[in-house]
């Protein structure tokens, strides 16, 4: 890295709770040369609160690739740059992306700092499977699109987090509902504010109430697990013998297991557990 050139400072802002902001972040604020934000009003109302005086350059997904141009002569010249976006990380869900590509082409410094972002606040608190996920984001607001992907990720075995919008939550619901079947659901609402809710459901159960939501919210639904009984479990033994006496360790057959027949490793650890139980 070119020691003479500025450092890109990629900065979380609050999803809600004003206290979510770290010293880190309040030092880097106070540290940069200026800000480069997605709403320079927003970013303004921001520093107000903490007392913070800097230049803020707007930079939002209409214009990030000229921005970017900027952005990068102003770190050549040796300036430090921030960059946030209205709320969360940037770069998820929001501007930043196209930003830290054109300057990672650039020999340029680039720190993220850790703070909040609605994604993993969620999932931490949904009940469901933390251990392998997919962020997917918003899914497109166009329906026939909106199919597209979810039948895209309907094999998907792992928990998937969505983004979504309160006006088209019941519509997605409904979506998600008719092509994928009933699975677990926790909606988490409002994250880090004062009516923060979390609503631990099924997609049967809350398509049938036809909630009215408000707020933010963020979607966390389970992966497609599919069922012991599916399976022909005397074979899928079978073969794990084949490899345990082959000197393959247990933890390589069950991942081995779990590609060939596409089952979470978790699900069949479980599915061996509950054999030798049934047969001791
Ligand atoms: N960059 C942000 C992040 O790191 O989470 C996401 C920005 S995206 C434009 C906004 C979406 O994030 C909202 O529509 C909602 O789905 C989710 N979100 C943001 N803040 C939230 C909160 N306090 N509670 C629940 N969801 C939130």
């Amino acid at each position: 890295m070119n020691q003479n050139k500025g450092i890109l400072y990629l900065v979380p802002s609050p999803i809600g709770n004003l206290n979510d902001i770290s010293k880190r972040i309040i030092d880097t604020l106070n540290s940069v040369d200026c800000i480069f934000c997605e709403d320079t009003r927003n970013t303004q109302k921001l520093l107000n609160l903490l007392n913070i005086k800097k230049n803020t350059i707007s930079c939002h997904e209409h214009n990030e690739k000229e921005m970017s141009f900027k952005l990068i002569s102003l770190l050549n010249e040796g300036k430090d740059i921030a960059y946030m976006s209205d709320a969360g990380y940037p770069a998820i869900s929001d501007p930043g992306e196209i930003l830290v590509k054109e300057v990672s082409k650039n020999n340029i410094k680039i720190v993220p700092l850790s703070g909040p972002t609605a994604s993993l606040t969620a999932l931490i608190a949904s009940s469901l499977d933390t251990s392998h996920f997919l962020f997917y984001g918003f899914l497109n607001s166009k329906h026939s699109e909106r199919i597209k992907e979810i039948k895209e990720i309907k094999d998907f075995p792992y928990t998937i987090i969505f983004y979504e919008a309160p006006h088209r939550i019941n519509e997605t619901l409904l979506d998600l509902y008719e092509l994928l079947g009933d699975r677990k659901i926790t909606i988490a609402r409002e994250l880090s504010k004062i009516h923060e809710e979390f609503i631990y459901t099924s997609l049967k159960e809350i398509t049938s109430l036809n909630k009215e939501f408000k707020g933010e919210l963020v979607l966390v639904l389970e992966g497609n697990t599919i069922k012991k009984d599916n399976y022909d479990l005397s074979l899928i033994i079978e073969k794990y013998n084949e490899l345990i006496k082959n000197n393959i360790s247990k933890k390589d057959a069950i991942i081995s297991l779990s590609i060939i027949y596409k089952i979470n490793k978790n699900i069949l650890k479980k599915m061996f557990i509950n054999n030798k139980k049934e047969e001791n």
